[in-house]
């Protein structure tokens, strides 16, 4: 480009890329003529969307042409249930990815720093230097993040402390205890973001209990999705759960209408759908223990995993791997994006996906 509308970027989205999303089924057909492609890329729901949720779409159609309820009562509702907390401690979002970002719109600017561990989830990144501020990044410890140390990285400025819980894309995660000493060590004028994207996959009893830490800490937000447990990653909706103030700030700034009816009404059905949680966490934690032991017999070095993924590294490079997977229709996930070249992440499918996707690295290693 000629012009010189890009050198008014505003500082910190220069070095910065788009995010890279999963490839598509339909890209990879096209692009290699596969008749059966296998997607295990994004950590989506291999049981597909709630089929209690996807019994009411027809119903949906009527009231299109009308805007969703902006205040989204009745998802906040079954929200607060669900949880046990008020109406006024949830702010709902397009996807949680939503709520992170009105976090850093709410809190960063730049004079001001945030926060998160290395090999992060890369949103972290993209909604702090959007705002312009900095990240600092904290080494891990055997893959986890390493809350003990954060507390020596945080400065004057910093504004913003996230923490996935677990991780994407290494799977760890951090126990109660942990973040508890965390947040106790934090001043109460930094907001400790808990992104629990994989909440419902986690059977530790150690896990993090979120509502005792709340009823703690009023700068803690803690952040859930309906993206993966739920299988409805395409609708685009998750939530935050806060002390009603740090929630009456974020619906300040967030677009009136940012989640869609068609998206509240199947999350309503979605969060009690207990059946299809309860048969998607078993069969992850079943082809969990399934995939993992294949991969240490092949060889390969699998960081331990709570979430719906496996992360792992052989003798080869990641994102050859990658393509070469793809090859013979594989979609899993190079992770060069966080400085972990030698890595493939695999999402954990059903039994016949897993089965495919461990013949083809067979084949490859
Ligand atoms: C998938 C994921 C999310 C969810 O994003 P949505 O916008 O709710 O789809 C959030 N955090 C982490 C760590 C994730 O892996």
């Amino acid at each position: 480009m000629s012009s010189n509308i890009l050198n008014n970027l505003n500082p910190g989205i220069e070095n910065l890329h788009p995010y890279e999303p999963g490839r598509s089924i339909d890209e990879v057909v096209a692009e290699f003529g596969h008749h059966e492609v296998v997607k295990l890329a994004s950590n989506e729901n291999p049981l597909g969307a709630s089929p209690k949720a996807l019994s009411i779409l027809a119903e949906l159609e009527s009231d299109l042409h009308l805007y969703p309820d902006g205040n989204g009562t009745k998802l906040k509702k079954e929200i607060a249930n669900h949880e046990n907390v008020a109406l006024d401690n949830i702010i709902i979002g397009n996807g949680s990815n939503e709520i992170l970002e009105l976090a850093a719109r709410a809190f960063l600017n730049s004079n001001t720093s945030s926060i998160a561990s290395k090999h992060a989830f890369a949103v972290y990144k993209i909604v702090t230097q959007s705002s312009g501020a900095s990240l600092i990044e904290v080494p891990t410890c055997n893959w986890t993040h390493d809350l003990k140390s954060f507390e020596n990285y945080i400065e004057s400025d910093t504004r913003v402390i996230f923490i996935a819980n677990p991780n994407n894309p290494t799977g760890t995660y951090n126990n109660h205890e942990a973040v508890h000493s965390l947040l106790k060590k934090v001043p109460s004028s930094v907001l400790v973001v808990l992104d629990c994207a994989y909440f419902e996959y986690v059977t530790k009893d150690d896990y993090v209990r979120p509502l005792e830490l709340l009823n703690e800490f009023d700068n803690l937000l803690v952040t859930k999705t309906f993206s993966k447990i739920h299988g409805l990653a395409s609708i685009r909706v998750g939530y935050g759960i806060a002390n009603p103030s740090l929630i009456e700030v974020l619906n300040r700034i967030r677009q009136p209408f940012n989640v869609n009816s068609v998206a509240q009404a199947m999350a309503c059905i979605a969060i009690n759908d207990h059946e299809h949680i309860h048969q998607s966490v078993e069969l992850n934690s079943q082809q969990y223990e399934f995939l993992y032991n294949k991969l240490l017999a092949l060889g390969l070095d699998c960081i331990p995993s709570v979430g719906n993924f496996i992360t792992f590294k052989g003798n080869f490079v990641g994102k050859e791997m990658f393509n070469n997977l793809m090859k013979k229709g594989v979609i899993v996930r190079s992770v060069d994006l966080y400085d972990m070249k030698d890595f493939i992440r695999v999402t954990i499918g059903t039994e016949a996906e897993n089965l495919k996707f461990i013949s083809a690295l067979e084949e490859l290693l």
